[in-house]
């Protein structure tokens, strides 16, 4: 926050904000926005703003040729103040402290706006898993768990899949922590095969947890879905589920965007969403995707500005950044990405009346059924697929009413709505649990 320029635009509560930020510092700066507009003391600010503990861990492995590498593991526990600390494990070449720290924070604040029971951290290892055979990557991810075996616990800190690890990463890691430990623990990790302890309904999770919000916003703003089109940016694991639910819900979703470029149509009832998924199932991306009168630009930016009701960025963050906010035309967009807006773009869609569903709220199905998944394991009782939607809808529809009720009150983004009443939710079981000595 301090490497703001003379020039650099101000918020109207008169926090500073710049499309260079770092993901910390665009967190951060939601923070401070949130903050000023409670009216939060420096010591309030100070008890809950920083993470709680960083621990950094030579990982050394062994090398199918019988060389050792070295990489370096990252663990950021940012608070714990409502329950153990949850957050996923990310092997990238570009994993960085800020970031994790960023992650980590967002995952605080996700935790309190579902009002879960659980706290923030994120993990991390600087890896581009690619370049490993897959011994090694197991011997990466037992390594990895075993270096944090001191600071995460079921009761402590719950680790889960992110970028580039996946349920079996998530099955080596129980194993070699259950082991260590002498006893069964399957709620040291969620995200896990169903086989040994993960929940049903946590692959479409968090996409089902967008469409929620989306149909909650449209009833807010008295929409007819089956009236409305859509685009979504990215088509993993959030994109394409999310896509589905809502050409299931009949929007017409008109536009598609993941790595390979875009996919667009004019036709009335959109893209053949199921036969995308068929695609990507079979080749990984929607790489030679072709349906009759749809059209593939190269540039997968040129989704974010269709002319379209809904937009979904389910890809990267800082994908919507002051050079492109003027030509986004969607009137609602439903963050399924982590931090796919900057703060400087978002103060322009929020003047120009576009409702934006931050994605502390929109994509927090996905940690909302990981909560459930570590209390099937902590009862040992395992419930129906139908069983773990219903709460999570139950989960979700509180808290959107909930951000809904403050944002409406206060006439404040629903984004600054969320934080809100997630700052005060930590805040409040910071200052309960108070100061030991
Ligand atoms: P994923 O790796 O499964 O999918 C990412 C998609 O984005 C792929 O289709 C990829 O082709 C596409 N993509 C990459 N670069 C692109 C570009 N330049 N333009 C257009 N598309 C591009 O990842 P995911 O699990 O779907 O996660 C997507 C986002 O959602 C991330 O920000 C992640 O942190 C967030 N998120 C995921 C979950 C979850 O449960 N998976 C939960 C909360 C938030």
């Amino acid at each position: 926050m301090n490497a703001t320029s003379p020039n650099t635009p101000t918020t109207k509560s008169g926090v500073s904000m710049s499309d260079n930020m770092n993901a910390f510092q665009n967190a951060v700066a939601q923070f401070d926005e949130a903050a000023k507009i409670i009216g939060l003391t420096e010591n309030q600010i100070n008890l809950i703003k920083e993470p709680q503990k960083i621990t950094i861990a030579k990982i050394p492995i062994r090398r199918d040729n019988g060389d050792i590498a070295i990489f370096t593991g990252l663990r950021v526990q940012h608070s714990s103040a409502r329950g153990p600390a949850k957050g996923g494990i990310r092997f990238h070449p570009n994993v960085s402290l800020d970031e994790v720290k960023a992650l980590a924070f967002w995952m605080t604040f996700k935790c309190a706006v579902a009002n879960i029971p659980m706290g923030g951290a994120k993990g991390g290892v600087i890896v581009d898993p690619k370049a490993l055979s897959p011994h090694e990557l197991e011997s990466l991810s037992r390594r990895y768990i075993l270096e944090f075996s001191d600071v995460i616990g079921p009761d402590r800190d719950i680790p889960a899949p992110d970028v580039n690890t996946n349920a079996q990463i998530m099955a080596w890691m129980m194993d070699t922590f259950s082991l260590n430990k002498g006893d069964y623990l399957p709620a040291v990790i969620t995200g896990k095969p169903i086989e040994i302890g993960g929940s049903l309904g946590r692959k479409e999770a968090t996409s089902r947890g967008v469409f929620i919000n989306v149909k909650m916003m449209a009833q807010h703003l008295g929409w007819t879905l089956t009236e409305k089109s859509a685009a979504v940016q990215g088509f993993g694991n959030v994109g394409s589920y999310a896509a589905l639910f809502l050409h299931e819900a009949g929007v017409a979703v008109k536009g598609i965007a993941d790595i390979s470029g875009g996919y667009i149509t004019e036709k009335k009832e959109g893209l053949n969403i199921p036969a995308m998924l068929e695609w990507v199932g079979d080749h990984g991306t929607l790489e030679g995707y072709t349906e009759l009168g749809v059209t593939s630009p190269d540039d997968p930016m040129s989704v974010l500005e269709m002319d379209v009701d809904i937009l979904v960025p389910a890809a990267l963050e800082n994908q919507i950044t002051t050079s492109n906010a003027h030509h986004i035309k969607a009137t609602l967009i439903a963050e399924g990405a982590n931090g796919p807006i900057t703060p400087n773009a978002d103060h322009i869609l929020f003047e120009r009346g576009v409702h934006i569903i931050p994605d502390i709220l929109c994509n927090s199905g996905g940690v909302t059924v990981s909560y459930l998944e570590w209390v099937q394991n902590r009862m040992g009782y395992y419930w129906t697929e139908e069983k773990v939607n219903e709460e999570m809808s139950e989960i979700m529809t509180r808290a959107i009413n909930e951000v809904l009720k403050v944002s409406l009150a206060r006439k404040i983004s629903l984004r600054m709505a969320a934080f809100v009443v997630a700052i005060q939710r930590v805040l409040k079981a910071s200052e309960i649990r108070g100061m030991y000595l």
